[in-house]
């Protein structure tokens, strides 16, 4: 076993401080990374404090994981000591379910599903898994991402969680060039779907309640932006949308967003509210057979895929650098949405 140092939440209504971890020996296909840097996720947040229930503690939260490998096992093919690694949200799965088949492990149908990079049961060193606030992390290269060598390698961590989930959905729901894009929100997602889905070739509406984000999101990439609580404006886009991706995580009405799509159009909710949206208008939804979808970060391949593009496009997201000792001031930062857009932790602040 490898001594490693974390952060962690020792119970619900504590906050993170230092914690000493235990890391597996490196096995045939596994690699040991030594993280750089760590996105700080709202679920992060959501877990650490039992938000979700199911929280194991101690919890050591972190699933946008960018680090050097400095050790790989004897069948490792795919990385060798030095290189740049990427660890997302998930690190291992039954392999053999027809999702797990397909590249769609983040559905792995298995007895346990997949493996989560923290707070999962940890089939191979027991216990439960802990995440990237940490100085090293163990994962099996299956797991495990390249990380392309143009892009700042601070800047790429957020992409392991809020790039993919925002990169999947443009490309299930096969957005092409030219197509009329809405992306609902301004946050860690938002501001991702804007980038990944102008660099798809889409003309980009952002949708926020806040006119104080106009600026930003055309910087970002937005050819339009609609103040959802104006009445006029929302009239004037109606009918006309290919694709919408929703990624605010607060309970709204969602039949305002419905009526803008297109006849087949698809409105796909990627933030998982607290409680529940009012139920949609159904007339709306047969009339013009729109479809209210969902979706779940990304499977392995399509997030090798998604950094692939981002290397090409140039993409990473706008970060703030946090020291590890300022993780609590930073959670309750992001609860005020008081940041733009990702906290990225240095985990060379967090010295043993
Ligand atoms: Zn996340
Ligand atoms: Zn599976």
């Amino acid at each position: 076993m490898l001594k490693a140092y974390s952060y962690a939440a020792s119970a619900a209504d504590k906050p993170l401080g230092p914690l000493e971890i235990q890391r597996r020996d490196v096995g045939p296909n596994d690699v040991r990374i030594d993280i750089l840097f760590c996105g700080v996720c709202h679920s992060d947040l959501h877990m650490a404090r039992n938000e979700w229930g199911g929280s194991n503690y101690p919890v050591v939260p972190g699933h946008e994981i960018v680090g050097r490998v400095v050790e790989v096992g004897a069948d490792v093919t795919k990385f060798k000591a030095g290189d740049l690694a990427g660890v997302g949200c998930m690190v291992d799965s039954c392999r053999v379910c027809a999702s797990c088949q397909e590249g769609l492990e983040q559905f792995c149908d298995g007895p346990a599903s997949f493996t989560q990079t923290y707070n999962s049961p940890d089939a191979k060193s027991g216990g439960f898994t802990a995440g990237g606030y940490s100085t090293a992390i163990v994962v099996d290269e299956a797991f495990t991402l390249r990380i392309p060598g143009n892009l700042d390698p601070a800047a790429v961590a957020p992409l392991l969680c809020a790039g993919i989930t925002t990169y999947s959905p443009l490309r299930h729901w096969n957005v092409q060039k030219g197509q009329k894009v809405g992306i609902v929100g301004l946050g860690g997602l938002g501001h991702m779907g804007v980038k990944i889905a102008a660099a798809m070739g889409a003309h980009v509406v952002l949708f926020t309640t806040s006119p104080g984000k106009i600026d930003d999101a055309k910087r970002l990439g937005a050819h339009e932006v609609v103040i959802s609580k104006d009445a006029d404006q929302m009239a004037a886009h109606a009918n006309t949308f290919d694709f919408i991706l929703n990624t605010v995580a607060a309970s709204h009405d969602l039949d305002q967003f419905m009526a803008l799509l297109k006849r087949d159009g698809t409105m796909t909710l990627v933030g998982a509210p607290e409680h529940p949206h009012p139920s949609p208008s159904v007339m709306n939804m047969i009339f013009k057979r729109r479809s209210l979808a969902g979706s779940l970060i990304g499977g392995i391949a399509e997030t090798q895929e998604m950094l692939d593009f981002c290397g090409k496009h140039g993409i990473t997201s706008d970060i703030e650098m946090i020291r590890m000792d300022e993780i609590n001031h930073a959670y309750e930062r992001m609860l005020k949405s008081d940041v733009k857009y990702r906290f990225v932790i240095d985990m060379a602040t967090l010295e043993s």
